[in-house]
């Protein structure tokens, strides 16, 4: 068996091969987006990917795999394009930019080498060969593919596993939320992986974006304002996606700690399709959970978990989620609970526990018996928090509305307040289940 995994990083600033070969990269891209052009207005014989190859072969200043690499790319955009455009989207463009200036310069396996701390990239004959330094923690194995552009440097890597291993024959079940993201429980310990942070991202980003077309929307098309309000808005986005890619990586790889060292070779999360990102319509909620429902990264996490667990040897399943933070561990009785303690409403019953943990609790008691069994597992009664990454204060620098003549506390206290505020809030918010 194989894995392969891609890793990304920022190798600094460019230098000027770098410059050079994404240039050339993007004098490719532009020649074969005008000779493409020019067939397609003649209404001449559609040209193959076999066409190309032959004609733009070793005109370049790049390695020859790294030419054939950016024509199949090309040939892959325009069958998309014509997919679409045989669907009824007659929108769909073929290429037409053919004034790049810089383009991504994509290398084979047979043009890169490994040495040490650093990938050697060949260019071909007569060009200087690429040498990035890498991050130390890049997994080893094969590369198979590498990919550069601005300050950022892909690398495919393949890695061979002779035998599967398995972490262990328990069973971890989690139930994902907001505020907690991951509740986990193996029965008898439990770990809870709390989602501030992330909300608090995800706020922020909300936030910011209303305040950018609040203000787009008052500058000319295309005057200086609103192309700089543009810029600093995909900054922000940009910034915003790698804080969250962050807290993801880090959140799922101590959600599979968890489980390795809790000795289990199956993580079983709550299925929840209503909290994905896009699928929000369906159900409708107050304004303030739709907006936490529809933007958390839940589908990212998944597939974080996914391949984290397979190089540990941990299985991820899916289970619907239906009642299990609703049920009572002990008696079955059903209620929906509010606040973050689970309080049973049955007058026989006495039990008390974390909502969060009742939840997963029940997951793991559902994998196992196909259907909540009361009495057969009760939740631990403490929790161990873990904090994925530490989240900087946010600075709220946006303008303050006024409102009635009240004047807003703007000062850090209050901003910290603002984004840690909301652990009151009623807890049906989140579950729907
Ligand atoms: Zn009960």
């Amino acid at each position: 068996m194989s894995l392969i995994s891609v890793s990304k990083f920022n190798i600094g600033q460019t230098t000027p091969l770098q410059t050079e070969l994404r240039r050339e990269s993007a004098r490719l891209w532009n020649d074969m987006v005008k000779l493409h052009k020019f067939i397609r207005k003649r209404r001449w014989k559609w040209p193959f990917r076999g066409d190309f190859e032959k004609h733009f072969k070793s005109k370049y200043r790049l390695h020859s795999q790294t030419n054939q690499a950016l024509i199949k790319k090309f040939f892959a955009n325009i069958e998309t394009t014509s997919e679409n455009r045989k669907a009824g989207d007659k929108k769909a463009r073929y290429p037409y930019r053919d004034r790049k200036h810089f383009q991504v310069v994509m290398y084979k396996a047979s043009a890169i080498k490994r040495k040490g701390n650093r990938v050697i990239l060949s260019n071909g004959l007569g060009v200087k060969k690429l040498i990035v330094r890498i991050p130390k923690d890049i997994p080893i194995g094969k590369i198979t593919g590498a990919e550069l552009s601005f300050r950022e440097l892909r690398l495919t890597i393949k890695q061979d596993i002779k035998t599967i291993k398995s972490a262990g024959s328990n069973v971890v079940a989690a139930d994902l939320g907001v505020i907690h993201l991951a509740a986990m429980t193996d029965g008898e310990t439990s770990e809870i992986i709390v989602g501030r942070g992330l909300r608090s991202l995800i706020q922020y980003r909300n936030k910011k974006l209303a305040e950018f077309s609040r203000l787009l929307s008052k500058c000319k098309k295309g005057s200086r304002r609103s192309r700089k309000l543009r810029v600093a808005k995909a900054k922000m986005l940009f910034r915003n996606d790698n804080q969250q890619r962050n807290f993801l990586h880090h959140a799922s790889k101590q959600m599979i700690d968890y489980c390795v060292k809790q000795q289990a070779g199956m993580l079983v999360v709550g299925d929840c399709i209503n909290m994905s990102k896009n699928a929000r319509k369906k159900k409708k909620g107050s304004r303030r959970s739709n907006q936490m429902n529809s933007n958390n990264p839940l589908g990212q996490l998944l597939t974080y978990l996914k391949y984290k667990g397979k190089f540990q040897g941990v299985e991820l399943d899916k289970i619907g989620e239906q009642y299990t933070t609703q049920t009572c561990p002990k008696c079955g009785h059903r209620h929906k609970p509010s606040g973050r303690n689970y309080q049973c409403k049955n007058p026989e019953c006495d039990f008390i526990g974390v909502r969060d943990l009742v939840g997963s609790a029940n997951i793991k008691n559902k994998f196992e018996n196909g259907r909540i069994e009361k009495g057969y597992l009760l939740p631990p009664l403490v929790a161990k928090y873990r904090r994925p990454v530490k989240v900087p204060v946010i600075r709220l620098n946006c303008v303050v509305h006024l409102t009635d003549g009240m004047l807003l506390d703007n000062t850090l206290d209050a901003a910290q307040a603002l984004s840690s505020a909301g652990g009151k809030t009623p807890s049906e918010l989140f579950h729907v289940a």
